[in-house]
């Protein structure tokens, strides 16, 4: 345990000094905020619509990068009833280079859920918000705090790390337990206007408190009383240790042509990895060029040329493929696949990101 004068940090960050850190927030922390909030699209009103679908957006996202899907989004589908009503297709396609295509399902499903059940009017609060498909307490607490001004937490990354490293715990952040404590201590302290302080912490995260090294602690409100601070702590704080093992798969991966200069895609299964979306033909483990030439003309197939494009790797939430890529010159086209011109696979289907690698205008 080290000790200050003022107060006292406990390895877990729950002693007394983590209290009278987290009851100090709120004031510098708001005026801050009223001076250095970014102007954002979804921030111009507080429709719950904008905030939710740019929260799910954010998930895994940085805020440059969401800005123009955001735009594309909203544009497209302006509101819940659009968003219900829209198709498989033209959803993934708004979602293409997001990733994680089972939050745009949610949304849809979420939307239907609104349209139908609840006349088309968005839930207002937390406990309400909390069973539409896709939204956790994260961003239940956040729609809930910045559109209906419920006194509830919004606990993201941003804002656990901004937590643990004031208080300066060193519990392991990626434990549910520690978040979930973090929440409550966290309650206890919220202002009145919760959403305006959800908002502010998240924006703190986002541009000064940033992770690992990065953070700018000259230009921080909270630095006279932040515990990572004042102990030079700031590069360890939060603790994140993994306790799940990654999965790795090798795949080869065949960009196959015809002699139009088409390209053969497949739909993968409606369950699990990238479910329903377009994928390149590929197979399991490393294949040799003769390997897939005999593969290939086993099924049929009349193989003109072969050539390596090269390797890639992409990884998911649990799992990273490592690929081979080739391009396959077939005489005739099977019926296996579907055929896509250039055009059409730039505007009309939704490939995954982990093929991109692959596709020559990509
Ligand atoms: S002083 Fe530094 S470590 Fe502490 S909250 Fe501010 S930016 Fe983060």
């Amino acid at each position: 345990m080290r000790k200050s004068a003022e107060y006292h940090i406990q390895e877990d960050g729950s002693g007394a000094g983590a209290v009278f850190v987290l009851q100090k927030i709120a004031a510098p922390l708001l005026a801050w905020y009223e001076l250095n909030r970014r102007e954002l699209p979804w921030r111009t009103d507080q429709d719950p619509y904008h905030v939710w679908v740019s929260e799910i957006m954010l998930q895994q996202t940085r805020v440059e990068a969401v800005m123009k899907y955001y735009a594309r989004f909203i544009e497209t589908l302006p509101d819940v009833q659009s968003l219900s009503e829209v198709s498989e297709e033209k959803l993934l396609k708004l979602w293409e280079g997001l990733g994680y295509y089972s939050r745009a399902r949610n949304l849809r499903k979420a939307a239907e859920f609104i349209v139908r059940d609840c006349g088309g009017q968005f839930p207002r609060t937390f406990s309400s918000l909390i069973k539409l498909p896709g939204v956790g307490e994260y961003t239940a607490g956040a729609i809930a705090s910045i559109c209906f001004h419920e006194k509830v937490t919004a606990v993201d990354g941003n804002v656990l790390r901004v937590a643990a490293r004031v208080t300066g715990s060193r519990e392991n952040v990626l434990l549910p337990t520690v978040r979930k404590r973090m929440e409550t201590r966290l309650r206890e302290f919220l202002p009145d206007d919760a959403g305006t302080f959800n908002e502010a912490i998240m924006e703190l995260g986002e541009t000064v408190c940033l992770p690992g090294g990065a953070a700018k602690c000259g230009e921080c409100p909270l630095r006279d009383i932040c515990a990572a601070f004042r102990y030079g702590l700031t590069p360890e704080i939060p603790v994140r240790v993994k306790q799940m093992k990654r999965r790795q798969e090798q795949r080869t991966v065949l960009l196959l042509t015809d002699e139009k200069g088409r390209t053969a895609v497949e739909k993968r299964p409606s369950k699990g990895l990238l479910a329903g979306m377009y994928q390149l033909p590929n197979f399991d483990g490393f294949l040799t060029e003769r390997e897939i030439r005999s593969r290939l003309e086993a099924d049929g197939w009349k193989v003109m040329e072969i050539t390596f494009l090269k390797d890639a790797k992409h990884v998911f939430t649990h799992l990273d493929w490592f690929m081979k890529g080739f391009q396959v010159w077939v005489a005739a086209p099977s019926e296996m696949y579907e055929w896509a011109t250039p055009a059409q696979l730039r505007d009309q289907y939704a490939l995954p990101t982990a093929f991109k690698p692959f596709i020559p205008s990509c």
